[in-house]
């Protein structure tokens, strides 16, 4: 997945709790196999690589996933959407190449859910034009956080934290105190600007410093604004708090396409969620919930 997994756990004996924590990364590891698009055999890039010819036959997970994310593209009109890929392929962060303005207005017709066709009778995919490319990028580290606590719920475990980079969720408590998660500063590597406590909750943050290069003054980051095919810049990073990580990890990508004032909006709508939003000019933003309790 390209980040760092993080996962503690509670257990009374210390065998047993090893041997879940490497469960839980086996479980990162499977989720990685299947949806990865650097591995050419994942079945993720099976489909990429089929699914403008004829329908491609998935898994009942990719099936599932894929549906969610094509819910989520509804509900943020269009702000999260798994075809950013279509342009998202051309950009090299690591080598700090992006596509040209030719090419970009050339991929930009691709970029569109409703170019995605799901058919649950034979559980396959099919993308109704040339060029679409999709990517779960913006949600599958939310959901194998997710997959990661099932497992460690069904084997007992009360409280744990597990994270893969920006995603995070926490079962029960830390020494009988909420566990805390940190909010970094955008701008400054080692600066924490919010400490949120948290039981049985998920944190998901998105920002424009983890991946991205500068080119002649503008930042080049991975999160695309599906309208344009070019990184938003009006927020530096947007932090969600809900009950789950694939739900928290999907919305924090959407939330920073969005921008502040229909984030919010969004956000204020949906029960039990939150949103901590770092403008471009490092000022704070809450959701409702949040702004009642910091008063
Ligand atoms: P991180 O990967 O650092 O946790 P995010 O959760 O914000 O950060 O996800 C960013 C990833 O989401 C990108 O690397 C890319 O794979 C994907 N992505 C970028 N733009 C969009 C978008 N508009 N809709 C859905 N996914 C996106
Ligand atoms: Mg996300």
């Amino acid at each position: 997945m390209g980040t760092v997994i993080n996962v503690e756990i509670w257990h009374e004996d210390e065998y047993q709790g090893r041997a879940l924590i490497h469960s839980v990364m086996d479980e990162m590891r499977r989720i990685d196999e299947l949806m990865s698009t650097y591995k050419p055999d994942s079945e993720l890039s099976r489909v990429n690589s089929g699914a403008a010819t004829e329908p491609v036959m998935i898994s009942s997970e990719l099936f599932k996933l894929i549906e969610q994310a094509l819910e989520y593209s509804d509900l943020t009109q269009g702000a999260f959407d798994i075809t950013y890929a279509s342009a998202g392929q051309y950009y090299d962060y690591r080598k700090g190449s992006k596509p040209d303005s030719k090419l970009l207005a050339e991929v930009l017709p691709a970029i569109n859910y409703h170019h995605v066709r799901l058919d649950a009778a034979h559980r396959s995919v099919k993308f109704m034009r040339p060029g679409v490319r999709i990517d779960l990028g913006g949600i599958a580290k939310g959901y194998a956080v997710d997959r990661s606590i099932s497992i460690l719920q069904a084997a007992g475990i009360k409280n744990a934290l597990v994270s893969a980079g920006g995603d995070t969720r926490v079962i029960g408590s830390h020494w009988d105190h909420p566990w805390k998660i940190g909010i970094r500063d955008p701008r400054n590597r080692n600066g924490i600007v919010s400490m949120i406590p948290l039981e049985d909750a998920a944190i998901s943050t998105s920002g424009d410093y983890e991946r991205y290069f500068e080119k002649d003054g503008v930042r080049y980051h991975h999160i695309l604004n599906p309208g344009t095919g070019e990184s938003p810049h009006q927020v530096h990073s947007t932090s969600i708090i809900g009950d789950n990580a694939t739900d928290t990890d999907a919305l924090s990508t959407s939330v920073f396409v969005m921008g502040v004032t229909k984030g919010l909006e969004l956000i204020n709508t949906l029960p039990d969620t939150e949103a901590i939003i770092i403008d471009d000019r490092g000022r704070m933003h809450y959701s409702d919930g949040l702004a009642r309790v910091i008063q």
